[in-house]
């Protein structure tokens, strides 16, 4: 079956072989801390200086970390591939990025952080984003305006996810969704199935174990990321 429109959903699970820790692992906790301790926007107002450190120590691990085979894998495809290509990514990290920088890809390949970026700020009052690689403090002033801080380019739970036009119109034109390394609870990326099936788009998980959508894709590929992916795009 020849596909051209594909759209590729990617969580934690991608991430995880590079060391990067998931999400909700198997103590429901993100690196010990409960999720509405640090990334809700009223656990920020509660105690930017927790919440900050908790971004700071994530962005820091960055330089410890490499895309894996996993991200690679979807880098080559994107430079290979003829017909649009979309990947969405759950994740904060910026191991995608990275290995799009090793391989240039197609003009239809595009990537959407959909929950924001770690290294990126963005001001309160005014709404810019700007690159940040260092530590944010506390209270950072924003230099975009006087009453503003900068706080982490992150969408927290509560907080409206990001692109989401262009991803609707991209899921509603697909033929093929595959979703990669996602547990499935975060909606609106937990209800993306459903409306690529409705667009009729042939539908795969790559986890390491079925999640619980799984009756929801026609096709499940299991093992770890760094295996399945490359071998599941290698035999498109
Ligand atoms: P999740 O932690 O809820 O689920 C991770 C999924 O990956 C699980 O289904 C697990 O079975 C699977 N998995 C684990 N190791 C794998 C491997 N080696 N190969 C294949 N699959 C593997 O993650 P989620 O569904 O992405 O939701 C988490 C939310 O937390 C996202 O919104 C994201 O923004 C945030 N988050 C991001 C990062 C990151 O940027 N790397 C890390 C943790 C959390």
């Amino acid at each position: 079956m020849t596909h051209r429109n594909l759209v590729v959903l990617t969580g934690a699970g991608v991430s995880a072989e590079s060391g990067v820790p998931t999400f909700r692992a198997s103590d429901g906790l993100w690196c010990g801390h409960r999720v509405e301790e640090v990334a809700t926007p009223e656990g920020y107002a509660a105690d930017p200086a927790l919440v900050q450190d908790f971004y700071n120590q994530r962005r820091r691990q960055l330089a410890e970390v490499h895309p894996n085979a996993a991200h690679l894998a979807l880098a080559e495809l994107a430079a290979r591939w003829e017909g649009d290509f979309l990947l969405v990514t759950q994740n904060v990290d910026d191991l995608h990025d990275r290995a799009h920088e090793r391989v240039l890809p197609a003009p239809g390949f595009e990537l959407i952080h959909m929950h924001g970026e770690l290294l990126k700020g963005r001001c309160t009052r005014s709404g810019v984003v700007s690159r940040w690689t260092g530590d944010m403090a506390a209270h950072e002033p924003s230099p975009d305006h006087p009453d503003g801080r900068i706080r982490p380019h992150i969408v927290w739970f509560g907080e409206m996810s990001l692109r989401m036009d262009r991803i609707d119109r991209a899921l509603s034109a697909c033929d093929l969704f595959v979703s990669i390394g996602t547990s499935g609870n975060v909606y609106p990326a937990a209800g993306f199935v459903q409306q690529a099936r409705h667009a009729g788009a042939r539908t795969v998980e790559i986890n390491l174990e079925p999640t619980l959508g799984r009756s929801m894709f026609d096709e499940g590929v299991y093992g770890p990321a760094t295996r399945t992916v490359p071998e599941f795009f290698a035999g498109l």
